[in-house]
């Protein structure tokens, strides 16, 4: 039996000092600009001026024409056209590219789900591609061997907040005649090669839910550079039917629409919001960079890729972590490293984590093959053909949803370099008694 040296601090889950003690700051995100400008909105009482008929409101209020304009022209984008929410935003994407029930659509199974049911609300089926194990993301490579006659389009995930190898996609799309798609609501004031992600491709766009670097409290931004897109992405927020005949639109497919428009109190909100995003960002791969390298060569773990030409707004920190290297489960070393950091008492404290999600194909929509009604939509447009959600399809992501090491709000504001410094000092003791955790019950005794 050996004992714990004072060199050699015990860990805490087995009874010695945690690393911090003192809690990890909360997040703040509304200012004085932000209370000013809902005050202003009050005063007014112009709570929405959108009309979902023909004349000048149909584009909505100022505040959501002033929001559209500044993000538009910010980030060099043609048009910006805002939502009540990213997932409409996407359903509003799928809609506006053209796409109707039996047409494939090729997406990514590690995000969030309404990446692939926007998808399915036009009848469209999704087809899972795996992913590059570096990034997380699709690469031309992994979408190719999906492709089909009855393709239509890509949807590109730039999955917590890196940016996707986007030209070699855009190059397999245009050959193929592809729509794409950009999900960056992970991704915004991301730039691949110089360029903002969310409009590379035909159109894509930015979640503003509370928990995404700048938000509305609910909602989302579209962003394109092609103006027909534009104008069915704004038809499809605001009752498209009752607007084709004034605005003499020829091409009437999915010409339906909805009501996702964005208030003028959210806009007014998001005005105010955009004037921090590039601050929040930039802090963010301040805050990655220092983590990054204070792990760099620990056995068993590999922090975030630095991919060059590839930015990254580090919505979450990926790391992969290797057991059969560490010889600890993950879910053990998860355990170890939280012990050594205050409890959370709120979302914004809380420690590492493991996986993402589960590869989204093994969710009941897609093992039972129905998505809307009981009879087989859409999968049921396409008969004789046999979409295949089994276990195993995309192998890339099944190893990283169980090897993936999570920080979520550990990497953001208002965490500080030396809030990060602890949370790596904390990594780094686990990495040195790996012994212990290998050997609970002798670790245990020396603890007691
Ligand atoms: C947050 C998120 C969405 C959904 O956005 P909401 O605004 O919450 O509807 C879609 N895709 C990804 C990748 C997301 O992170």
């Amino acid at each position: 039996m050996t004992i714990a040296t004072p060199t050699r601090p015990a860990l805490a889950l087995q009874g010695g000092t945690p690393q911090r003690r003192v809690p990890f700051p909360l997040r703040r995100t509304m200012g004085e600009a932000e209370k000013r400008a809902v005050m202003e909105v009050m005063d007014s009482d112009n709570l929405s001026t959108f009309f979902g008929s023909p004349g000048a409101q149909w584009l909505g209020g100022p505040k959501v024409r002033a929001f559209e304009r500044k993000w538009a022209d910010i980030y060099g984008f043609r048009h910006a056209i805002s939502v009540n929410s990213w997932t409409t935003g996407l359903q509003t994407a799928v809609g506006a590219v053209g796409i109707g029930p039996g047409d494939e659509v090729i997406v990514s199974p590690y995000t969030m789900s309404a990446s692939a049911t926007a998808i399915l609300f036009y009848g469209g089926i999704p087809v899972f591609a795996d992913v590059d194990p570096t990034t997380f993301n699709l690469s031309a490579e992994t979408i190719a061997p999906r492709i089909t006659a009855r393709t239509k389009a890509i949807m590109v995930v730039h999955i917590f907040g890196q940016a996707a190898d986007m030209d070699p996609i855009m190059a397999l799309a245009r050959r193929h005649g592809l729509k794409v798609i950009e999900d960056a609501a992970q991704a915004p004031g991301v730039h691949y090669k110089g360029r903002p992600v969310g409009a590379i491709g035909d159109v894509g766009g930015f979640s503003l839910n509370y928990h995404k670097h700048i938000h509305t409290g609910e909602g989302g931004m579209l962003v394109t550079n092609d103006d027909r897109v534009a104008q069915r992405c704004q038809m499809i927020r605001n009752h498209a039917e009752n607007l084709v005949e004034a605005l003499q639109v020829e091409d009437l497919d999915n010409m339906i629409g909805s009501n996702y428009r964005l208030t003028e109190l959210q806009a007014a909100i998001g005005i105010a919001q955009l004037d921090r995003l590039d601050d929040l960002v930039a802090h963010r791969q301040r805050l990655a960079r220092h983590f990054g390298e204070q792990l760099a060569g620990l056995p068993g773990l590999t922090p975030a890729p630095e991919v060059p030409g590839a930015g990254h707004a580090y919505y979450v920190y990926p790391m992969t972590y290797d057991a059969s290297v560490t010889g600890v489960p993950r879910a053990r070393f998860i355990e170890a490293v939280n012990a050594e950091l205050p409890k959370a008492d709120h979302w914004d404290q809380v420690g590492l984590s493991g996986g993402y999600v589960r590869p989204l194909y093994l969710s009941p929509v897609y093992q039972r093959r129905v998505a809307l009604g009981s009879q087989g939509f859409p999968w049921n447009q396409n008969p004789g053909i046999d979409y295949d959600y089994t276990k195993g399809i995309c192998p890339a992501v099944e190893r990283l949803h169980e090897h993936t090491l999570l920080l979520t709000p550990l990497i953001r504001e208002p965490m500080t370099l030396s809030d990060v410094d602890d949370l790596a000092a904390a990594i780094r003791k686990v990495m040195s008694h790996l012994d212990d955790l290998r050997q609970p019950d002798a670790a245990t005794a020396n603890a007691a």
